[in-house]
C-alpha cells in the first residue's frame, strides 16, 4: 500500500480533506471540500477607530490586511481607511453592522450604549491586565461569551491587540484627592468615564483625532489617551503639563476586529484560516510595539519638561470603589451583563491571586524605585 492511500483510510474523511492535495490528486470528493484551497478574490474595507499616524494601534489593521494578502498570495485584500474617510471613529460599529465595510478596527468600549457588557471585550477599570485579558478571551472562555454579545449585532469579533497598562492621561492642573475630580471636563470612554461621572466629573468620549484641539482650546481640563508613544506623537504634551498614571480604567484594554457576520460566512474557509492567523499575529505585533517603543518615549517626554504623577491611594481607592459599584448594578438590572461580568469576575479573582505570586514578587523587586526619582 502507497504511503498517501494509507493516510486518505486512516484519516477522517474531513481531515483528509484539509490535508487538500491527496483529494486533488485523485480528483476525488475532497476537491470541493470547504479547506481546499480557494481561488477565488476577495476585496474588503476596513475601517479604522484610530488615526494612521498611530503606527502601534492603527498599524494593527495594516498588519492584518498584509498578512492577509501575503498568506492568500494576493487574492484575499483587505484597504484599511482611516477615520472619516467611510465613517467617522465611534461609528465603525455600525458601518459594519450595516455591511458599509466588512471590518472594522475599534474598542469596543466605544459602544456601551448599545450594550454596556460589550465593554468585556476590552477591558474594565481595575480589571486585567493585558496578559490577564488575552488569557481569558483566547482561552478562558471569553471571546466565546463576547461573541453572544456582538451576535445580536451581525458581527464576529476578533482581538485586535493590546496597548498594556496605560497612563492616566493629561491635566492642566494636579489632581490630589478624589475632591479634585469634582467639575473636571475631562475626555475618557467606556466604563472609566462612568466612573469619572460618578466621582464629580464631566466626561466627554471624543475620538483620538480630536482631544489635541479640545485640550488647546480649553474645552476640556485633561484627556486619557493611551502611554507615552501614542501621546507623544498626538502632541498632548504641548497643552497639558501633568502626566498621570496609572490608568486603572485600562490595565489591559483589548482592541477590536468587527467582521460583518454575512461577509464573514460567504469566506471560503480557508480565507477564515488566514483572517484569523493574520489577526492573532497583528495582535501580538500591537502589544509588542508597545512594549517595545513606549520606554525611550517616556524619557523623551521628561526631557521636555512633562511633569510625571501618579494617582494618590484617595483617587485610587474612591475610583475603584464606584467602578465595582457600576458593574454590581449592572449585573442586577442586565442578564447578559451578569452573565459575563460573573464569569469574567471569576477569571480575574484567579489570575489576581496568580499574578500575585511570582510576578508580582519579581516586578515589586525588578521595578520598584524605578519612577521615585521622577515624582
Ligand atoms: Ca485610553
Amino acid at each position: 500500500m502507497k504511503r498517501r492511500d494509507f493516510v486518505n483510510r486512516a484519516l477522517p474523511a474531513a481531515l483528509t480533506a484539509v490535508a487538500g492535495c491527496g483529494g486533488r490528486e485523485s480528483g476525488g470528493a475532497a476537491q470541493d471540500a470547504p479547506n481546499v484551497r480557494t481561488e477565488q478574490n476577495v476585496r474588503w474595507t476596513l475601517c479604522s477607530s484610530f488615526p494612521a499616524a498611530l503606527d502601534t494601534i492603527y498599524g494593527s489593521s495594516t498588519v492584518l490586511a498584509e498578512r492577509v494578502e501575503a498568506l492568500s498570495d494576493g487574492r484575499f485584500t483587505i484597504r484599511v481607511y482611516e477615520p472619516g474617510e467611510i465613517v467617522p471613529a465611534l461609528q465603525v460599529m455600525d458601518a459594519v453592522q450595516q455591511g458599509t465595510a466588512q471590518v472594522g478596527q475599534t474598542a469596543s468600549y466605544y459602544f456601551i450604549g448599545k450594550n454596556p457588557a460589550l465593554a468585556f471585550d476590552t477591558c474594565v477599570p481595575f480589571g486585567m491586565s493585558s496578559r490577564q485579558q488575552s488569557a481569558w478571551l483566547y482561552e478562558g472562555g471569553g471571546l466565546e461569551l463576547v461573541q453572544e454579545l456582538f451576535a445580536d449585532f451581525g458581527i464576529v469579533t476578533f482581538p485586535a491587540g493590546n496597548t498594556g497598562a496605560q497612563m492616566g492621561g493629561w491635566f492642566q492642573r494636579e489632581i490630589h484627592s478624589a475632591a479634585d475630580l469634582r467639575g473636571l471636563k475631562i475626555r475618557i470612554p467606556g466604563i472609566g468615564g462612568e466612573v469619572m461621572s460618578r466621582l464629580g466629573a464631566t466626561v466627554q468620549n471624543l475620538a483620538g483625532g480630536e482631544i489635541y484641539q479640545a485640550l488647546e482650546r480649553g474645552a476640556i481640563d485633561a484627556a486619557e489617551w493611551v502611554g507615552p508613544y501614542d501621546d507623544e506623537k498626538l502632541g498632548f504634551h504641548q497643552v497639558a503639563k501633568y502626566y498621570y498614571y496609572p490608568g486603572w480604567w485600562e490595565p489591559g484594554p483589548s482592541l477590536s476586529f468587527y467582521v460583518n457576520r454575512d461577509a464573514w460566512t460567504k469566506l471560503p474557509k480557508s480565507y477564515q484560516e488566514i483572517f484569523r492567523t493574520a489577526a492573532f499575529e497583528a495582535a501580538a505585533t500591537m502589544q509588542a510595539r508597545y512594549d517595545a517603543r513606549n520606554p525611550a518615549a517616556l524619557q523623551r517626554l521628561l526631557a521636555a519638561g512633562v511633569q510625571l504623577r501618579s494617582f494618590s491611594d484617595d483617587v485610587m481607592e474612591a475610583a475603584r470603589a464606584q467602578a465595582r459599584a457600576y458593574c454590581e448594578e449592572n449585573a442586577a438590572k442586565q442578564p447578559d451583563y451578569r452573565k459575563v461580568y460573573q464569569a469574567w469576575d471569576k477569571a480575574r479573582q484567579e489570575m489576581f491571586d496568580w499574578f500575585g505570586t511570582a510576578e508580582l514578587a519579581y516586578a515589586r523587586f525588578a521595578f520598584s524605585g524605578a519612577r521615585s526619582s521622577t515624582r
